[in-house]
């Protein structure tokens, strides 16, 4: 169980660095708390007192949204929920309500955020593949001689393995910025040990561009997670599919490429199988979302993947 002697809910970054600067090495930062209290259940932690929780979620600023026909600014604290109710951010990021809807359930999907999806770092985490495929950074800040300092960093480098990323001693996460992808068609495909609030064994996001007639693929965007320590982007396999005319034969190639990547410590085989199964679930998924015509599928495939 995890007990604390007081829970600071922070109503701005200047307030949220002096308690971190005051409880220093006694304090924890968390916003929807959904990872930090499962935690500390028996059987990981323990018993776990910190004696000051940081709530760093009220903070308007981490609570901002930004959206235009080219970038998107999310604050730290956005909720897994906005997702499915922000129709500007679904148009934008068409991978994330997919992801979104698979996510625990309709409660945890309220108090869960980015900023805490992206921080715990686990291979499982749902959302960080899905804004990796929109080449998102990530912004850092700390208090330096009483001014805020920010830098930034690629979301893909920040994600360094389990529970490791590149946050610094002070820093919080205040926002994720990436491109909108309005007109992609997006799919999220993922896998666990059950039916609900699925933990992620291994998942996919997908965003597909084509051209006008549905024909050929003009861009795309392919991350996957859970087949290794962090997030891949699966930058051989895009530059692969780039350009080229849609046809059931180039996605079997193009399923059959990461099997590769598959590093995982348990179960690489079934991995590779159910890669395999999603790349071409999710490309075919993507692609009719994209408007791909009917023809550059054949129903065969379709019928066993789409
Ligand atoms: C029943 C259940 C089902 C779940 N299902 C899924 C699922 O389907 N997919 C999935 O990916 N996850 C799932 N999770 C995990 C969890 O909900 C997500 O990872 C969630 O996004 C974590 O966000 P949070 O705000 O609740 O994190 P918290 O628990 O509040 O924080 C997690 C970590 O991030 C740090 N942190 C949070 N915000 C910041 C910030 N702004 N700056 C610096 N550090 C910060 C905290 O210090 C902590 O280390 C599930 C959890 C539960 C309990």
């Amino acid at each position: 169980m995890l007990i604390c002697d007081e829970y600071l809910t922070p109503a701005s970054l200047d307030e949220a660095f002096a308690a971190m600067a005051q409880h220093r090495g006694r304090s924890r930062i968390v916003a929807g708390c959904t990872d930090t209290l499962p935690w500390a259940r028996e059987g990981r932690a323990g018993d776990v007192n910190i004696p000051v929780l940081i709530d760093v979620s009220r903070i308007p600023e981490l609570n901002e949204r930004r959206v235009d026909e080219r970038r998107v600014r999310l604050g730290a604290a956005t909720s897994i929920q906005s997702f499915l109710d922000d129709p500007a951010l679904a148009r934008a990021l068409p991978a994330m309500p997919r992801c979104a809807v698979w996510f625990a359930d309709d409660q945890i999907r309220v108090q869960a955020t980015i900023g805490g999806n992206i921080v715990n770092a686990s291979p499982a985490a749902d959302a960080t593949p899905c804004l990796i495929a929109h080449e998102a950074e990530v912004e850092l800040a700390k208090n330096e001689g009483g001014k805020i300092a920010r830098r930034r960093m690629k979301l893909a480098d920040f994600v360094q393995g389990p529970s490791r990323t590149g946050l610094a001693d002070g820093e919080l996460l205040t926002a994720v910025e990436c491109d909108a992808l309005p007109g992609y068609g997006g799919s999220f495909e993922k896998v666990g040990h059950r039916r609900s609030l699925v933990i992620s064994l291994v998942c996919l996001a997908v965003l597909v561009k084509l051209d006008a007639a549905g024909h050929t693929i003009e861009d795309l965007r392919l991350s996957i997670a859970g087949i290794g320590p962090r997030p891949l982007r699966l930058a051989q396999v895009e530059q692969f599919l780039r350009g080229q005319a849609l046809s059931a034969g180039l996605l079997e190639q193009a399923a059959d490429m990461p099997a590769p990547l598959v590093a995982s410590r348990t179960r690489q085989e079934y991995r590779r199988e159910v890669v395999r199964g999603f790349m071409l679930r999710g490309l075919i998924n993507a692609a009719k979302r994209a408007g791909a015509d009917p023809a550059a599928l054949t129903p065969e495939l379709e019928a066993a993947y789409g």
